[in-house]
């Protein structure tokens, strides 16, 4: 009975022996635990504080060696070619020693970090006596008493090495569970410290970059915020300007902006703003000197992964030269033609006059030889007096376009297809190598046209035809409808124009040099003022072309009422 109460006692205190040692182990684990989370929360602050990258890892190791006394640390970074090791933190080993392994080569025999990150892992050397890792650096170890040393690498996003965490005992040793765990822990907080550096620093180098290229252009730059308070702009618009960054702050740019362009820019900024459109506004900006010079000022907003404006950000650009070029350019053009048109017109009216009288009386007053010279050189000057009278026109209407001040008068209810009658009618006794034809089923096309305007394009799709067609060679105009619209082309069996030119032949000024064409005069402007014309009629122009083959050039209006088909 004793013996079985003895035993049962004796299971008693066995089972409350492994409870107890259960729960010191618990209570050494719990330790450990926050013993780490301690460690990682004063290593976290530092980086947080932005505390230098060299103090925070020496914090870090001087940590760890407080813990386990008898240890040594270091820490390597490596370079960004992945070649080299440079110190990184080592608090507690000889500065001769860390001499020594700052800028170590990455290799398989060199020292345990060099080789850690040679074969990207974990190496451990129980005994660096007897390791040939060690060969290079025996005077050392004999000297500072470095029995062991393991290294890990230290791993950056997408597992990359960024450095080495090696630890160093006076005393051959292999590493424990804990020291494991311990290892892991270090390179882990390491790679935080490491990674959060680099960012800053890329940040930073980014920053002087941009800071460089916003002082370096020549154009003025600006940026505010979400709702459009100014808040920077670089130094060329202090100096520009003479405003203080405090005087161009939230509103003060607009004090600089001429007057008389104030309200609109201001409406034009507000609206963007508001829309979230891009920003694009000419306006004066008055020089500290008092003259003021045109800009073309552009903003963009700037948006964060949500789409939402955060600021924005935009330039000035001085267009003052170009602008009073431009200006200068359309005065010469207008008065130019002006005072060339008058003087035409009156050699054309009086050459009129001499062809009719030629006509009328010449037969009675000179001989037939005469009388025909007279009528071949008149008829010639009334040609050139024309044609020079059509390009100077042409040179009105684009100056009149640059300023957006070529209109139409459209009436209504015009018959466009008594109109395109009209204008192959006239040309048909100009037009005399070519045959001319036409390929019209409708009666009428009712619209809102401006009839010269209208005559003006199709006369000069039909020259256009004559110039880049062989003599003898057929000239179709066409009519028919398409929908809501009345389409017209101008057919022919020229030269044909190359895909690659049909994009910019509505371009102003621009012609196309070919063997064929070199000869044939013109300005390139024609069908770049025809072009704006169909579209002031909200009707739309274009090509179809093949090179050698010819051209047929169409332009489509909308009808009031549809079209009749006879
Ligand atoms: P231009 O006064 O030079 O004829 P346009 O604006 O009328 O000016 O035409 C621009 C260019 O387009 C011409 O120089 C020519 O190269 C090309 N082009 C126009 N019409 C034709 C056509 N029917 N066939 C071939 N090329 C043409």
């Amino acid at each position: 009975m004793a013996d079985e109460m003895d035993d049962t006692h004796h299971v008693e205190l066995e089972r409350l022996r492994v409870r107890v040692a259960e729960l010191e182990q618990l209570e050494s684990e719990n330790l450990q635990i926050q013993q780490t989370l301690f460690e990682q929360k004063a290593i976290l602050e530092l980086i947080a504080n932005g505390v230098d990258l060299r103090e925070v890892l020496t914090g870090l190791l001087q940590r760890v060696e407080v813990a386990t006394p008898g240890i040594r640390c270091s820490i390597l970074l490596l370079d960004r070619k992945g070649t080299h090791l440079r110190l990184g933190a080592a608090p507690s080993l000889p500065a001769e020693f860390n001499r020594a392994i700052d800028n170590l080569e990455v290799g398989p025999e060199n020292g345990c970090c060099g080789a850690a990150v040679y074969f990207n892992r974990l190496i451990v050397i129980a005994n660096t006596a007897t390791s040939s890792l060690c060969a290079g650096f025996t005077h050392y170890i004999e000297k500072f008493h470095l029995g062991a040393c393991w290294s890990s690498p230290i791993y950056g996003k997408d597992n990359k090495i960024i450095g080495t965490f090696a630890t160093y005992y006076e005393a051959p040793t292999v590493p424990s569970d804990d020291e494991l765990n311990r290892i892991e822990r270090v390179t882990h907080l390491a790679a935080i410290a490491i990674e959060r550096k680099q960012a800053e620093d890329a940040l930073r180098q980014s920053e002087e970059k941009y800071r460089c290229l916003i002082e370096a252009i020549p154009q003025l730059v600006w940026t505010t915020e979400a709702r459009g308070a100014a808040n920077f702009v670089n130094q060329h618009w202090l100096d520009f300007t003479g405003q203080t960054l405090e005087q161009f702050s939230n509103t003060g740019w607009l004090d600089v902006v001429h007057p008389e362009d104030r309200p609109a820019t201001y409406e034009t900024w507000t609206k963007a703003v508001n829309s979230g459109q891009l920003y694009e506004v000419e306006y004066r900006l008055r020089r500290r000197n008092g003259i003021y010079r045109w800009f073309l000022a552009r903003g963009v907003p700037v948006k964060n992964e949500q789409d939402q404006i955060t600021g924005w950000m935009g330039t000035c650009t001085d267009i003052n030269d170009q602008k009073e070029l431009d200006d200068l350019k359309n005065l010469f053009v207008s008065i130019a033609s002006h005072e060339l048109k008058t003087p035409l017109t009156v050699i054309s009216g009086y050459t009129q006059n001499l062809l009719r009288t030629l006509t009328q009386q010449g037969e009675q007053s000179f001989d037939e030889k005469l009388v025909h010279k007279f009528d071949r050189s008149l008829s010639r000057i009334a040609v050139q007096t024309d044609n020079s009278l059509a390009l100077i026109n042409q040179l009105l209407d684009f100056s009149r376009m640059q300023s957006n001040k070529l209109e139409v008068n459209c009436q209504e209810n015009t018959n466009l297809v008594e109109l395109v009658q009209q204008v192959v009618e006239q040309q048909a006794h100009l037009v005399t190598d070519h045959k001319l034809q036409t390929q019209i089923n409708l009666d009428k096309a009712i619209g809102n046209y401006d009839k010269s305007r209208l005559e003006q394009v199709l006369s000069n799709l039909i020259n256009n035809a004559v110039k880049y067609s062989p003599a003898q060679t057929t000239i179709t105009v066409g009519m028919a409808q398409q929908e809501a619209d009345v389409v017209v082309w101008v057919r022919d069996y020229g030269c044909g124009i190359s895909l690659e030119n049909q994009a910019h032949i509505f371009d102003s000024f621009y012609r196309e040099r070919t063997n064929q064409n070199y000869s044939v005069e013109g300005l390139g402007l024609g069908l770049y003022i025809s072009h704006e014309i169909i579209e002031q009629h909200n009707g739309r122009m274009w090509v179809e072309s093949q090179p050698n083959q010819g051209s047929t050039f169409y332009f489509a209006l909308p009808v009031t009422v549809p079209a009749f088909v006879s």
